[in-house]
């Protein structure tokens, strides 16, 4: 039988990625297919699994609000699904452009995190990599009894009698940064890796933002609207993939309305919202391929996280940072430490970042003077 395949099916491989689980699978599959229709038709989509939410918990709902995805979450669905429904947000972790938006939005509740973002770098260690790899890293750096299994497959892939004896598998964390990282294990394994002079970690969501609206939304009896885009990538997708957009799971009962659109889907509804567009982004403009983009800032997030920040183009957001607001730059990348984690894993910073037609100018006016 030919399966309905969409990208990244290969014969055979479905069961590496989702093991036994057929529904999972199908689920997958089916959510593959829908990131493939046309614009006009995930709207309709979006409409339609927010309303089903919305009516299925009796309109005791609310919509968790950052950067700019989530803001046009809240406007969609105060036009399409209702007026009242109200924002969740800890505004001050995110860039002051962003939080000047977020005090225009009317029924916005604004919540404090329960650590700042110095305790959380003190306490845990900083947010780098990806998320799921400061994971792999802060089990390396704590090493425990309990802990045993899991780092031998971080190290090697294999996952032991635990896991099913498994090899090869994605567990194992990327080359690069067992490098890097992994030297508490170099007895065990024979191996000359390096020890990280700071603490990786991937602890900073959970105190600053999902616990306090964990809190708030268990205390108030509310369950939440989220933002995210599967073609985000990262656990994100995952788990998208697995539960699709509405998910009434045990412990965790969810909607995500625009997690088959992709950039360019819902930087076209913004536009079509008319959502204000905060200043980090830039604007939204087309690129020669079709797609939209905007001109600055294409994610946000706390002004001190790292997650992605070694695959990021220069300039990136430490350099944006600096020119937005270069106290704050100062503090983080020389009190902070963050310049020697960006050393550290080779992601540069230090030399200010100058735009191509601003080069050529200095390299121009270098040749002059040089005659
Ligand atoms: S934006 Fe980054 S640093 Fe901030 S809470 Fe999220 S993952 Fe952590």
């Amino acid at each position: 039988m030919q399966r309905a395949t969409g990208s990244g099916w290969r014969p055979g491989n479905w069961k590496k990625c989702w093991g036994d689980n057929v529904n999972e699978w199908a689920t997958a599959q089916e959510f593959r297919l829908k990131q493939k229709l046309p614009y006009e038709s995930k709207v309709l989509l979006a409409k339609q699994v927010a309303r089903e939410f919305y009516q299925k918990l009796n309109g005791n709902v609310i919509c968790s609000v950052g950067g700019l995805d989530s803001i046009t979450l809240l406007y969609f669905l105060r036009k399409y699904v209702s007026k009242d429904i109200p924002g969740l947000s800890v505004s001050s972790l995110e860039d002051l452009s962003i939080q000047r938006i977020h005090r225009q939005i009317p029924n916005l509740v604004i919540l404090k995190p329960y650590k700042t973002k110095v305790q959380v770098i003190r306490d845990h260690g900083y947010p780098v990599i990806s998320k799921e790899k400061a994971g792999k890293i802060q089990m390396l750096q704590n090493p425990t009894k309990k802990n045993a299994t899991v780092r031998h497959a971080i190290m090697t892939g294999d996952t032991g009698a635990y896991g099913g004896w498994r090899k090869g598998t994605r567990m194992k964390l990327p080359q690069k940064w067992l490098e890097l990282f992994a030297g508490l294990e170099n007895e065990k394994y024979g191996t000359n890796y390096k020890i990280a002079p700071f603490r990786v970690s991937p602890d900073c969501c959970y105190y600053m933002k999902k616990k306090p609206c964990d809190d708030f939304i268990k205390q108030n009896k509310l369950k939440t609207y989220m933002g995210l885009l599967a073609s985000e990538g990262g656990q994100r997708e995952k788990a998208l993939m697995r539960h699709g957009c509405n998910y009434f799971g045990k412990t965790v009962v969810r909607s995500c309305p625009f997690a088959v659109f992709s950039r360019t889907d819902v930087l076209r509804l913004a536009l079509e919202l008319e959502v204000p567009i905060p200043a980090i982004y830039g604007e939204i403009v087309r690129q020669p391929d079709g797609t939209l983009e905007t001109t600055r800032a294409k994610r946000t997030g706390c002004s001190m996280c790292g997650f992605g920040i070694h695959i990021e183009q220069r300039p990136h957001r430490f350099d944006r940072l600096r020119q937005d607001n270069p106290k704050e730059w100062h503090f983080w990348m020389y009190k902070m430490g963050w310049g020697k984690v960006l050393d550290y894993i080779g992601v540069k910073w230090e030399d200010e970042y100058k735009p191509i037609n601003e080069r050529e100018q200095l390299d121009g006016e270098l040749a002059e003077m040089l005659g």
